[in-house]
């Protein structure tokens, strides 16, 4: 996470971007490391000790995923990331509903793109798309997803927690309504796994999406979870030795799924402890901003919401101005990293409908594990100071 000190001998950029990625946590990777270094071993050789050996340190770590979700270790399926679950799952459940006569697909106009194009690229096989909206707050209209829900749904899959504005959808209602219909559920809830208590039993979702990188785990591994009653709902995506029961072949990372399994470990551990200082961080920054006299918006609800997630709006500031002014001090961002540098205004802000000019002012600011009260100080006054003088710019017309 610390960069070298910048050209000049300044302090480097205060991480603030939580949303995109976490640094690994060094107890994360003081488990990796033995599988990086000395112990070789490929987890699907069972004829000896090595591969054994390995398969039993993957068979661990799987269960400690499945621990942190309230799944079994078997509902779980080692991928890449959260990309390549949200492709296997929904494309799977998509292929399967529509072989017994299921065509519909139910998602939401503020999903991450690799939700949003996956759904968007069933249309042309024939499948139908409903997408919904959101209300100002960024929450779904439960009725609208009723009414959606036909006896034709295959699956729905809304994320559990925003990305962006980090809004929590009331996932274990909207799970009973596609229930309702005959549908499979999916969230993708890369966000929320590590940071909001999650029980898939309780909440009734059939098919999840994880992904370590952000839960201070190693990035290019993540999970998807399968129900077992769904089980036979869901296509591979990637076929060859036929590892992890046929659901995704390939070599296992060892290390990775090692890292990751502790990763799931410390989150369980420290939610609830982690949960309560992140939401005083957000509090003290914007208390911060208020005594400075800087007058904000906020996208999305406040509650429930992810702790440690802003998405801000400044009224006459245009968001890339505010990352240039503020981009030697603090790495904040508009919109998400995973639409890979546009500098379109983010689709989510967008979608509240609280019209253009407030969506290309928004920056996300999120803090996380490694944060430091006096971070959050440097970094609150650093944006009010900022913000006051874009704004004095764009009222005179001349920086002077
Ligand atoms: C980061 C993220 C993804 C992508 O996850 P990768 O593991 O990087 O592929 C998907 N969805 C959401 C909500 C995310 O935040």
């Amino acid at each position: 996470m610390t960069l070298p000190e910048q050209p000049d001998g300044a302090p480097p950029p205060i991480y603030l971007d939580y949303q995109a990625t976490t640094p690994l946590d060094p107890r994360v990777l003081d488990a990796m490391l033995p599988y990086l270094t000395s112990r070789v071993g490929n987890p699907h050789s069972s004829t000896h000790q090595h591969g054994r050996e390995a398969m039993r340190a993957v068979e661990d770590a799987r269960g400690q995923v499945a621990a942190l979700i309230g799944a079994q270790p078997n509902e779980l399926i080692f991928t890449s990331g959260a990309t390549e679950s949200n492709n296997m799952l929904i494309r799977g459940a998509a292929a399967a509903g529509a072989r017994s006569g299921r065509n519909r697909v139910i998602t939401c106009a503020t999903e991450h793109q690799a939700v949003l194009k996956v759904a968007q690229s069933l249309i042309a096989q024939g499948h139908d798309l409903v997408t919904l909206s959101v209300d100002q707050t960024g929450l779904i209209n439960p009725a609208a997803f009723t009414q959606a829900a036909t006896d034709t749904l295959a699956v729905a899959t809304i994320m559990t927690a925003n990305n962006e504005i980090g809004v929590v959808q009331p996932i274990a209602a909207l799970a009973e309504l596609a229930h309702a219909g005959g549908g499979l559920f999916h969230s993708d809830a890369a966000q929320a796994v590590g940071k909001l208590a999650i029980d898939v039993a309780a909440l009734g979702v059939d098919l999840m999406s994880l992904s370590a990188h952000k839960l201070y785990g190693p990035m290019g591994i993540g999970a998807a979870y399968i129900a077992s009653r769904a089980r036979r709902r869901i296509d591979p995506l990637i076929l060859g030795g036929g590892q992890q029961g046929g659901h995704r072949s390939g070599t296992l990372p060892v290390a990775l799924c090692v890292g990751f399994g502790e990763a799931c470990r410390i989150s369980l551990a420290e939610m609830a402890v982690e949960t309560r200082r992140l939401d005083q961080y957000r509090a003290d920054f914007l208390d911060i901003l208020r005594e400075e006299g800087i007058a904000f918006d906020i996208n999305g609800a406040m509650a429930p919401r992810l702790s440690g997630n802003l998405n801000l709006s400044f009224a006459g500031v245009d968001a890339e101005a505010l990352l240039m002014r503020t981009g030697r001090h603090l790495s904040i961002s508009s919109g998400s990293a995973c639409t890979t540098e546009s500098l379109d205004p983010s689709h989510v802000v967008l979608a509240l409908h609280v019209g253009r000019d407030r969506a290309e002012s928004a920056v996300r600011i999120s803090f996380g594990r490694m944060t430091t009260a006096e971070e959050v100080t440097i970094a609150a006054r650093c944006v009010a100071k900022a913000v006051a003088r874009l704004r004095t710019v764009s009222y005179t017309g001349s920086e002077g």
